[in-house]
């Protein structure tokens, strides 16, 4: 092997390997339990929700009305999903957002009703989180209609 095909290698090597690190970096790290293990970190009403598609009664979440600064994160692996300058009062009755922290959620079709609906679930542990629709506010149009019983609020300054 010449000097010249020696070095080309060692470059392609270096590139690869660096390559490899930030794709580890910028992929959310997965959070996977055993139905066991969800159960004994989340409430029942918690766990129908996240890992059952479930979805808590309109009007019983504290945090429709909640208007500090702040961040809201899953209840299940605290992804930090939505900051209060993201959220609106939809009148729906579930705590509702026009925007949501980059990466924070991964979306499927759902065909529990008779018209399809966007389900949305965390990129981190997967639990379901509420539907997005498209009748939210500007800029974005969005609706993100979210179970309150899966956030978690913490009042702190935002970013
Ligand atoms: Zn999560």
């Amino acid at each position: 092997m010449n000097k010249r095909v020696f070095f080309k290698k060692i470059f392609a090597i270096l590139l690869i390997s660096n390559f490899i690190k930030i794709k580890k970096i910028t992929a959310k790290e997965k959070v996977t339990k055993s139905k066991e293990e969800w159960k004994k970190i989340l409430t029942v009403e918690q766990y129908e929700v996240l890992r059952n598609e479930g979805t808590e009664r309109a009007y019983t979440s504290a945090l429709n009305d909640e208007k500090r600064e702040g961040n809201y994160y899953c209840a299940g692996c605290n992804n930090k999903l939505f900051s209060s300058k993201m959220k609106y009062d939809s009148g729906t009755g579930w705590p509702s957002f026009f925007e949501t922290y980059p990466d924070a959620f991964e979306t499927s079709t759902d065909h529990k009703l008779v018209y399809p609906r966007t389900e949305y679930h965390c990129s981190k542990c997967d639990g379901h989180h509420g539907h997005v629709f498209d009748d939210g506010p500007k800029p974005t149009g969005k609706r993100y209609c979210n179970n309150g019983l899966v956030l978690k609020f913490v009042p702190e300054k935002i970013s």
